[in-house]
């Protein structure tokens, strides 16, 4: 899972949220590893991922300090794959979409 190619998903999700998108740059927040760039559509805070827009290797669970970030499952309302992440369990920072790329290649 996880996409190989860094372009923004525009689809009947993004829309419904405003058409407005940023990356991010998901890290353990116990550790501070990088974990994945994510594609985040709209406002709001970060409470589940969706895994078509992990960009990069989909993980639950820190490479290095093996914490667990949170657990896969399925969003009903939207019936799509998701993350659910745990309270404080990672830590995003806005990117830019080069700096994004520069990280997916480099993390394969
Ligand atoms: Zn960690």
């Amino acid at each position: 899972m996880g996409n190989k190619t860094l372009k923004f998903k525009s689809d009947r999700f993004r829309k419904l949220r405003g058409g407005h998108s940023r990356l991010l740059l998901i890290s353990c927040a116990k550790c501070k590893t990088q974990l994945f760039v994510y594609q985040k559509d709209g406002p709001g805070i970060l409470k589940r991922l969706y895994l078509d827009r992990i960009a990069g290797q989909v993980k639950t669970r820190c490479g290095k300090c093996k914490i667990i970030i949170g657990i896969r499952t399925v969003y009903k309302k939207e019936n799509r794959p998701v993350i659910r992440l745990f309270a404080g369990a990672v830590e995003r920072q806005v990117i830019s979409a080069d700096k994004a790329k520069k990280f997916v290649r480099g993390s394969k």
